[in-house]
């Protein structure tokens, strides 16, 4: 933790016109600076900055904020990280504020639980490859006949059985404490019976990392034929983890994003993972919920351009409209393509080359 002193210091210290020409080209034009808006595409510049008041404003798009807002977006940094940065622009020494033993155990907490997550995945991967289980035979057979096996073993992809607590036993023998397999949330203790039972049974299961690459949650598909009403069952959040942060997909895609300065948002886990097979890396899809301004502010550092590629019925045609207006307002691109009733998205690209 950064020291407050330190903080204003920074704060204080920083001249925007300063920070800013690091990263635009910025031209005086009196007490003002102008400049082409780096948040949209523009030919004539309608962005400027105010030195007096150590701000900025894009009267096309309407961001503005002051010098530390503006390195946070453009960067992608966190604000401890953006105060280090200017500080050490300025020469400004960062003296580290020692953690609270909260944060401490906070952060200790989080990670137990991520390690649970990839003892869980690695547990889900062992059930989909074992040939004593009939239903993963089954299981297996189906998601190969969507997906390489390359796919399936990249994309980490499991198998939970429909026995109520394996993993929640395997987990307890690996010794961890009930407590943390209950607040990993795919343990729960069973009022009736007092038992601990898994949260994913029956179902293939899809884990869901962050932009780091890191296991943040999972999603469980209804096994084919199988008659129930969630088709996609998702990890109940925790404290540790926001669906609404998190884009499927992301940690692969992030570096073709940014190189074909687009990215491509499709509806489902499979997509993304076939979208991926067929060479097209830079698509994800948010994961369990409608596309959020949380994470558009993970893309936006990569692309300014979106392009939506919905499924061919009225529930995907809406949703990509939905996502479409949302992406719209901060003034990104989006493209939208409209497929036919009954195709996927990766139907799109069978035949086709990627511009
Ligand atoms: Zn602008």
């Amino acid at each position: 933790m950064i020291p407050k002193d330190t903080i204003d210091q920074v704060i204080h210290t920083l001249q925007i016109e300063d920070v800013l020409s690091d990263f635009i080209k910025i031209t005086r034009k009196g007490s003002i600076y102008s400049a082409l808006c780096p948040f949209h595409n523009e030919k004539t510049p309608s962005f400027v900055v105010y030195p007096a008041t150590n701000t900025y404003k894009c009267f096309g798009c309407g961001q503005a904020g002051d010098a530390i807002q503006f390195v946070r977006k453009h960067k992608d940094l966190s604000f401890p990280e953006t105060i280090k940065y200017i500080a050490s622009k300025y020469q400004i020494p960062v003296p580290e504020r020692q953690r609270t033993d909260e944060e401490i155990e906070r952060d200790q907490k989080a990670e137990q639980i991520k390690a649970i997550y990839e003892l869980a995945a690695d547990f889900y991967v062992e059930q989909l490859n074992d040939t004593n289980l009939p239903a993963a035979v089954d299981a297996r057979i189906y998601i190969t006949s969507r997906l390489s096996d390359e796919a399936v073993t990249n994309w980490k992809i499991g198998f939970a059985s429909a026995e109520w607590g394996s993993f929640a036993k395997f987990a307890l023998q690996k010794g961890w404490p009930e407590s943390l397999l209950i607040e990993s949330k795919l343990v729960k203790r069973s009022d009736k019976t007092n038992s601990l039972f898994d949260f994913f049974r029956e179902r293939i299961i899809f884990p869901i990392t962050d932009k780091a690459g890191r296991i943040t949650s999972f999603a469980g598909r209804v096994l084919p034929g199988e008659n129930q009403q969630v088709k996609y069952l998702n990890l109940p959040e925790n404290d540790h983890y926001h669906k609404k942060e998190i884009l499927y997909g992301l940690s692969k895609a992030s570096r073709e994003i940014k190189s074909h300065g687009n990215v491509f948002l499709v509806e489902g886990y499979t997509d993304v993972i076939r979208m991926h097979e067929l060479g097209f890396i830079n698509t994800v899809a948010a994961s369990g919920t409608a596309f959020t301004t949380e994470q558009l502010s993970l893309l936006s550092p990569l692309t300014k351009k979106i392009t939506l590629l919905g499924d061919g019925d009225n529930a995907g045609l809406n949703a990509m409209l939905k996502s479409g207006k949302r992406i719209a307002e901060p003034r990104m691109h989006p493209y939208g393509v409209f497929l036919p009733k009954k195709k996927n998205p990766t139907d799109a690209f069978t035949a086709t080359e990627q511009a």
